[in-house]
């Protein structure tokens, strides 16, 4: 029986999570569980799993679940304090981190210092904090395994194989919604068209970072952290179909690829049982309804985010969270209607072109600078003053 904290646990990741759960009872029980204010899900989630400590944003939030609860009750937390709690319980072996956002920084390198495994779907953990992450990781002993597709897939091509092997890691991507659309008609992209993923079905922030491309930006950071390989070997081929998930090249010209029919439980359920395979009810994969698999290289000029990624990488320490923290801003912005889709690299730009990169020796200094970034992007997005 492996015991788990779920963090996120109303989230998309969070949902399937629990799902992949409630099919293997006899190997899975969830002692905690964090939501964010998504009350109704969360008191169903609680009654259903009988967790023995939850934590939710803020103070009136708990109160209205403890209200909304019915029978014995579990410890109700709640805030950042919350958070590390549930991060650090002590039943649990292992964290799902499926918070979204930088804001699941904290709770992980605590789930981390605290001995457990971490099922890492929140990646932004690892662009902002990618370095300080794996020593920690290392420091304490504990696995880190991947959920996203792409690095599950890379994880599971290099099982059995030495590091120094490598030539290259391939991420694929499916180049979201725009892929077909010309640059001149980006301008007029609504939120409805960018929140139009053709292949997942996600929470809103990664499927915008899918439509800008972002989030593969943010998948190679995760990679250069999680496979300790430099960005210079990893490549990104868009593959509209997404069918192979990734691949690793060796330097024998071999390549190994992970195929699947693209549903986050199979890897939701390896980071879980790794290093067994459970039953997902994932679809199986019949290559022979496809009649062709297709890849190209990405347009890093219509895919500007991609292209900066790279850039935060080269910069060094502190740009990726910089570039991560105002990711953040410009695409609640974009969600709220304030600015443009094409404004959202724009303003990451503009934030990290004012930024000086710095080490970063400690968790503090990173949440220092993704709080300036966070500032200086809501500074960016004020002077456009209602004209992005
Ligand atoms: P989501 O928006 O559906 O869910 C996010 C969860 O985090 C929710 O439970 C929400 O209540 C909670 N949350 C949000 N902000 C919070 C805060 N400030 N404090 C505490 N809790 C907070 O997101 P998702 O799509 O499930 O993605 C979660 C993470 O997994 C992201 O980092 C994303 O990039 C990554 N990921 C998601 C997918 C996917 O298919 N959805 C695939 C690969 C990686
Ligand atoms: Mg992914």
């Amino acid at each position: 029986m492996k015991n788990l904290s779920i963090l996120g646990s109303t989230g998309s990741i969070g949902v399937s999570t629990l799902e992949l759960v409630a099919a293997h009872p006899d190997r899975f029980r969830v002692v905690a569980l964090t939501a964010g204010a998504n009350l109704e899900l969360f008191a169903r989630q609680i009654e259903a799993f009988r967790p023995r400590v939850v934590s939710v944003l803020n103070e009136e939030l708990a109160g209205k679940l403890s209200r909304m609860l019915t029978g014995a009750k579990p410890e109700i937390m709640h805030g950042v304090p919350g958070l590390i709690a549930a991060a650090t319980v002590t039943e649990a072996r292992m964290v799902v981190a499926a918070i979204v956002g930088a804001a699941g920084l904290i709770p992980t390198a605590a789930a981390i210092m605290a001995g457990k495994d971490v099922a890492l779907a929140n990646k932004e953990t690892l662009v902002c904090a990618g370095s300080l992450i794996m020593d920690l990781v290392r420091d304490h002993g504990v696995a880190l395994y991947p959920v996203d597709s792409e690095h599950s897939a890379v994880f599971q091509s290099i099982e059995g194989h030495r590091s120094e092997d490598i030539e290259k890691i391939i991420l694929t991507a499916s180049g979201g919604p725009f892929l077909e659309w010309p640059s001149e008609r980006m301008a007029t992209v609504t939120i409805a068209d960018a929140l139009n993923h053709p292949n997942w079905s996600m929470g809103k922030k990664i499927t915008i970072d899918s439509a800008t491309m972002m989030n593969k930006g943010l998948e190679v950071i995760e990679a250069r952290w999680l496979f300790d390989v430099p960005a210079a070997k990893i490549d990104v081929n868009i593959h509209p179909q997404s069918i192979i998930h990734s691949m690793v090249e060796y330097i024998d010209g071999c390549v190994i690829a992970q195929l699947g029919t693209p549903d986050m439980k199979a890897p939701i359920a390896y980071a879980l049982s790794y290093p067994e395979r459970v039953a997902t009810g994932v679809t199986p994969l019949d290559l022979t309804r496809f009649s062709g698999l297709t890849f190209f290289k990405p347009d890093m000029e219509k895919f500007r985010c991609l292209k900066l990624a790279y850039d935060a990488l080269e910069s060094g320490p502190s740009m990726p969270a910089v570039m991560n923290a105002a990711n953040e801003v410009a695409v609640a912005a974009f969600l709220e209607g304030r600015i443009a889709f094409s404004a959202i690299p724009r303003v990451i730009e503009e934030t990290m072109m004012a930024h000086g990169a710095v080490a970063l020796a400690t968790i503090e200094n990173v949440l220092h600078v993704d709080r300036w970034g966070r500032n200086k992007a809501a500074e960016v997005i004020g002077n456009y003053n209602g004209a992005p």
